[in-house]
């Protein structure tokens, strides 16, 4: 049992370390942390596998390419389909970015296409064409100076975690579950008791092929 994961100095050290280059090995990053080598390697698999860390790839500098239209588009989205809606535009791969916003503009979403005329198709056939959406603005993006991820990194970090099992957030004590190489993270010792119950045989054979490999 512990507490929903905070982030504290050592994984800053390790969060910052990592995002300045991504290849850096366990070895490498414990070096620049400070700790041992397992110490380091256990912190980056708990923020991977608490679901915080979504994935480390190549970042690109768009700068580099010459063909391409990106633009930002301002829609009004009405309220009754703003729960799916951010859903359908996540799902369009043209569409990089969508966010949520306060104020009249409710969402924002950056699109990257092949061309201007691209972009005024995607716009005109599969975005402002649904109902209750219409766009507000957009505005093609002639250079982009910075673009980094949405967080900056401090200490004491609160990542919000949802229980494996009933799906709602933990807020209390954490439950921690040693499934294989990963952990399932529970809100209650119920959910905890459930999640055995029925995963039982698979954890089972999971810790098995851990254990003959
Ligand atoms: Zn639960």
């Amino acid at each position: 049992m512990a507490l929903p994961l905070t982030l504290d100095k050592i994984d800053m050290l390790l969060l910052k370390a990592l995002l300045e280059d991504g290849r850096r090995s366990y070895r490498q990053l414990a070096r620049i942390a400070n700790v041992s080598t397992p110490t380091a390697e256990a912190r980056i698999k708990r923020m991977i596998n608490s679901g915080f860390i979504k994935k480390i790839g190549p970042v690109f500098d768009l700068a580099k390419i010459e063909q391409g239209v990106s633009a930002i588009v301002y829609l009004k989205v009405d309220p009754s389909i703003i729960n799916d809606f951010p859903s359908y535009l996540s799902s369009l791969v043209e569409v990089r970015n969508v966010l949520l916003t306060t104020g009249e503009w409710n969402v924002i979403v950056r699109i990257a296409c092949s061309s201007s005329d691209d972009l005024q198709s995607i716009l005109d056939s599969r975005i402002c064409n649904r109902d209750g959406v219409s766009l507000v603005n957009s505005q093609v993006i002639t250079r982009t100076i910075k673009d980094e991820q949405g967080l900056v990194l401090t200490d004491n970090i609160r990542i919000s975690m949802k229980c494996d099992y009933c799906g709602g957030e933990i807020t209390g004590a954490l439950f921690k579950l040693k499934v294989g190489d990963g952990e399932r993270y529970l809100c209650c010792k119920g959910c905890l008791n459930s999640y055995k119950e029925k995963y039982g045989t698979r954890i089972a054979r999971i810790e098995r092929a851990r254990l003959s490999s």
